[in-house]
């Protein structure tokens, strides 16, 4: 049974997205070095950005996670510190990151159910002076509220600091325009909204500040500014390339531009959610976030309490029935999640919600 995942990646994928890896390929093949400038390029016109505007696109092996270590390893030098603008576990990620990787930062924490404002994000820069860089999550998963980036980034710019954003469950689903946004380094990866398989991340990067980066690289294989200067010399990995995984990619870069770009995506998603939302709630589900800042990528459901309720029970009977959801991640709240991204049709929402339902009952 091919189940459907209900997850924040990986994701379901098209039948043609797998069928593209059914081909041993070398990594000094034609066909792959084509597919990574490909990629390259494409991702950032997706960002609305080029590289004759100042842009540049670096992949780096591994899940998201190493692409954002990458970046904040690599562009935070040694004297300079770190705001970190926190309001779920991936904020709290790049936190333990910054730790690891012996950075000067500074955290500065919302609740989980609450936005990074950017009227706090002024007022927290204004106070730390040494602040040099801001560091924030566009989509958080932990719960799947969106922050309002672009007003922050607006703040970012006004005091001269580099933006980093984890646009990771986001990039590919939500229209976005990285000068517009202000963002100097966006993460993301490839089996988000994308709709590849996992392999790789990605970091679009503001050139100028890509070329700082230079020798300051905390780690070997994640040092951004060698990977980007490795791809720039011969088009081709440092290291061992996902080849597979870019091959998977490339094809879904083809499919999201044939469903119409990234505008027809983010349509499909909302109409997904705009199901989902309505089956669940005439099921007695209720949300664990306020609907003005919940995105349309995943959503977070509080366990009922109207009826006994047994998580695992709950996931297990879904699972059976080909559904695989998601367990929640908050820190105050029983909850549940359920994504709305990859290859999942308004279709698959309906038949999901009708199990739901089989299984309360
Ligand atoms: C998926 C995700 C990541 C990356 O997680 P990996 O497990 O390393 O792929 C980072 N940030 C956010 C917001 C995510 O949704």
């Amino acid at each position: 049974m091919q189940k459907l995942l209900f997850t924040p990646g990986p994701l379901s994928t098209s039948k043609t997205v797998k069928e593209a890896m059914l081909q041993d390929m070398g990594s000094r093949d034609h066909a792959f070095l084509l597919a990574v400038k490909e990629i390259r390029d494409g991702l950032l016109t997706l960002a609305g950005v080029s590289k004759e505007q100042g842009y540049e696109c670096v992949i780096v092996q591994g899940s998201g996670t190493f692409g954002v270590e990458s970046v904040v390893g690599s562009v935070v030098g040694a004297s300079d510190t770190l705001a970190i603008l926190v309001n779920g576990a991936y904020g709290e990620r790049i936190v333990k990151m910054a730790k690891i990787n012996r950075i000067n930062h500074l955290v500065h924490r919302f609740e989980e159910d609450e936005i990074v404002t950017p009227e706090a994000t002024e007022k927290f820069l204004e106070e730390n002076p040494a602040i040099t860089h801001v560091a924030c999550i566009h989509s958080e998963t932990t719960t799947g509220l969106f922050n309002p980036i672009e007003a922050i980034g607006a703040v970012c710019k006004a005091q001269n600091k580099v933006f980093i954003v984890d646009a990771m469950s986001s990039f590919g689903g939500v229209e976005m325009d990285m000068q517009q946004m202000h963002i100097d380094f966006l993460v993301s990866s490839s089996n988000k909204c994308i709709e590849g398989v996992p392999g790789f991340s990605f970091a679009l990067c503001k050139r100028t500040e890509l070329e700082k980066a230079k020798g300051q690289g905390r780690s070997l294989s994640l040092d951004l500014y060698d990977q980007w200067n490795g791809l720039e010399s011969n088009g081709q990995f440092r290291f061992t390339p996902p080849t597979l995984s870019i091959m998977a990619f490339r094809q879904a870069m083809k499919e999201l531009e044939t469903e119409g770009g990234v505008s027809a995506r983010q349509a499909r998603y909302q109409a997904n959610k705009k199901l989902l939302d309505e089956g669940m709630a005439a099921l007695g589900f209720r949300q664990y976030l306020q609907p003005e800042i919940q995105g349309h990528i995943i959503t977070s459901f509080l366990y009922p309490t109207h009826i006994p309720f047994n998580f695992e029970h709950f996931y297990n009977q879904l699972n059976d029935r080909g559904f695989v959801i998601y367990p929640g991640k908050l820190s105050k709240a029983d909850a549940f999640r359920i994504g709305n991204i990859g290859q999942i049709f308004p279709d698959d929402i309906k038949r999901l919600v009708t199990a739901v339902k089989e299984v309360l009952q």
